[in-house]
């Protein structure tokens, strides 16, 4: 009988320990480590000069990560006061941040006219091949995260970026929130796609600290916050432009309250890119539902 008894025991604990491990991994199949709360993404569009002048000095204070996204679009190449060299770009590399890649020439996606959107997504492997080729020539690794220009999104560029070597793209906080006020919602990990991670704040000049607070305070039960900012100042985008005061009081703040700032690649550490819902859209259909019951 004791042997029995001692084998019953045995097969029990078998099976508990089979099925919480079970549990666990079918609850979260997504996760590599739980997200800690106050976990925050910082994004930079558009290859503002700011960014080299302002931005990496304060980051680099606070030892905080970031993804910088590289466009060669808008005056880029002939005009050095507004926009950054390859040469401050390669270093933001070696400082540690990260380089995202923006597409050649800033083309957005346009998915409200069917023509306009099949022609750009025929030049996307073109648009992203000219950053890589730069990164490569300025010994800056092949980015492996993306910005969609302008924030436009389409279902058909998730597979086409998946073979363009691309694990995370960032949209704006549209379509859950309208784009004026720059508001958005934090990234939920297995229910957002890693090719559509959601803004959730994008900075406008009009912001206050509160508008900052909003979106990072989001960053909590398993959410992270992905911020996204263009210049500071930005000299050549005024509708995105934020004032350095206001980004010094926004990097204190993060400082202050013990957030961790990181780069957008570094989410493979807590996230299998690999893992996609399978539905891409239906998340952010569920949240319009909700945020239409609660106006
Ligand atoms: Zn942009």
């Amino acid at each position: 009988m004791h042997y029995y008894r001692r084998l019953f025991v045995f097969i029990f604990c078998l099976l508990a320990v089979f099925k919480t491990e079970q549990v666990v991994l079918a609850a979260s199949p997504i996760l590599k480590q739980s997200i800690p709360d106050k976990l925050v993404v910082l994004t930079f569009d558009d290859s503002v000069k700011s960014h080299y002048t302002v931005v990496r000095p304060l980051l680099r204070k606070y030892k905080f990560g970031a993804t910088f996204f590289i466009t060669e679009g808008f005056e880029f190449k002939t005009n050095k006061k507004h926009y950054m060299s390859w040469s401050e770009i390669a270093r933001l590399y070696q400082d540690g941040f990260e380089i995202g890649n923006h597409t050649r020439s800033h083309m957005g996606l346009d998915a409200k006219h069917p023509e306009s959107l099949k022609k750009q997504l025929a030049a996307y492997p073109e648009q992203l091949g000219a950053i890589d080729a730069r990164c490569k020539e300025y010994g800056i690794p092949v980015p492996t995260s993306f910005a969609y220009p302008g924030n436009g999104i389409a279902a058909e560029a998730l597979p086409l970026l998946k073979s363009l070597n691309i694990k995370f793209a960032r949209r704006g906080g549209a379509p859950e929130y309208p784009y004026e006020k720059g508001r958005g919602v934090a990234y939920e990990p297995g229910k957002d796609h890693p090719l559509l991670l959601p803004t959730a704040g994008d900075a406008r000049p009009d912001w206050e600290l509160s508008d900052f607070v909003r979106a990072v305070k989001q960053a909590k039960n398993g959410r992270i916050a992905i911020i996204q900012f263009h210049g500071a100042p930005d000299l050549a985008h005024s509708w995105v432009n934020t004032p350095v005061g206001k980004f010094e009081l926004y990097m204190k703040y993060l400082a202050e309250n013990n957030y961790r700032v990181i780069a957008l690649r570094d989410l493979e550490k807590y996230v299998d890119p690999n893992f996609t819902p399978r539905n891409a859209f239906d998340v952010i259909e569920e949240r319009k539902k909700e945020l239409a019951k609660q106006k």
